[in-house]
């Protein structure tokens, strides 16, 4: 054997180690958009620094509690030109306004911030205030001239029921712009976002939540690329004179929804779709939402009542494993 060959050896070995190791996964916690997130990605060390910058700018944007952000000037009454992402998120939101029959509002500020769910300043907001409040939330504020926005006068956006399923969506096209990264698994508060086959060949576990305290209600399990994301009363709620006021509330009356839901599962490609749904569908209770899922298909759920009942879409039959 020449010296060459000899050489080689050395080197197939490390190609073999590495094949055998697979490629290195990568963690980072992080604190962006009001919770804590773990970033895992496979393949890439740079990416789970770059999607932490991706998500922290999105915040700065997006979050109306900042009143510097491109939410709050438009709150402000200031007519803004949008970048084409910007612009393509607000008119997805309004059509999933349409689409679910206004049960996601995404310019539901005006009530949302009565109660107080996005500064944390809590109260049970007086029925005059409630109805002066609904009157701007009744239709669709936005006003559009080509990229250019501007909100009807008193109309405010809250996107907080839709930032995160959005945030994990832009990540997903982060990813597949680099070759390297092979998997990822982003927890974004209540959100989920999946991408790829993970590299060991199992698929990926996701626990749903149990509302009514700790621990789990069961587990998902998916291959590929999805958007999980859960909604529920239990997330954010205050108690005043023993009534408990969840955060998620019904714009047509503009209080707390009470539809029977205590939590709501979605499963969808789409991460903004999934999470304007998981919103809506809590609002719309067991009944509408199972039409909606019939009438258009493209997502599964996992819905659980105030009572304990589980029901689950046909597509997740074989994929939830109720906990033990
Ligand atoms: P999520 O946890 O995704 O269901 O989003 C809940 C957040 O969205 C709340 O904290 C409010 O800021 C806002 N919100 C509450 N109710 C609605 C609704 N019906 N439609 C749109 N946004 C809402
Ligand atoms: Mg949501």
């Amino acid at each position: 054997m020449g010296f060459k060959r000899l050489a080689l050896i050395p080197v197939l070995l490390f190609c073999v180690l590495l094949t055998a190791c697979g490629p290195r996964e990568h963690s980072r916690q992080c604190f962006a958009m009001d919770t804590v997130m773990t970033l895992t990605v496979w393949g890439d060390e740079s990416i789970p620094g770059e999607l932490q910058k991706l998500l922290q700018n999105m915040e700065n944007d997006l979050s109306v509690t900042r009143p510097d952000s491109l939410v709050s000037r438009l709150n402000a009454g200031q007519e803004l030109t949008l970048s084409r992402e910007y612009g393509e998120l607000l008119r997805r939101a309004q059509v999933l306004e349409e689409e679910t029959g206004g049960a996601f509002c995404p310019w539901l500020y005006p009530v949302t911030k009565l109660w107080g769910f996005t500064t944390g300043q809590y109260r049970v907001p007086g029925e005059r205030e409630l109805e002066t409040a609904l009157a701007s939330t009744g239709q669709d504020p936005m006003h559009w001239e080509g990229d250019t926005l501007r909100l009807e006068k008193g109309a405010e956006l809250d996107l907080g029921a839709i930032v995160k399923g959005w945030a994990g969506e832009q990540c997903v096209s982060r990813l597949k712009a680099c070759p390297e990264a092979v998997a990822a698994l982003l927890s974004l508060g209540g959100n989920i976002q999946t991408y790829g086959e993970k590299p060991d060949g199992s698929p990926w576990r996701i626990g749903v939540q149990s509302p009514f305290g700790e621990g789990l209600a069961g587990t998902l399990e998916l291959r590929g690329t999805w958007a999980v994301v859960t909604s529920g009363g239990y997330e954010r709620y205050f108690e005043e004179n023993g009534v408990r006021y969840t955060h998620i509330l019904d714009p047509a009356t503009g209080r707390p929804a009470q539809s029977g839901l205590a939590s709501v599962t979605v499963v969808c490609a789409d991460g903004l779709r999934a999470d304007a749904l998981s919103t809506a569908l809590l609002v719309m209770g067991r009944e509408k939402a199972m039409a909606l899922w019939e009438a258009w298909g493209d997502f599964e759920a996992v819905l659980i009542e105030m009572d304990g009942t589980v029901t689950l879409t046909s597509g997740l039959e074989n994929a939830f494993s109720p906990a033990g």
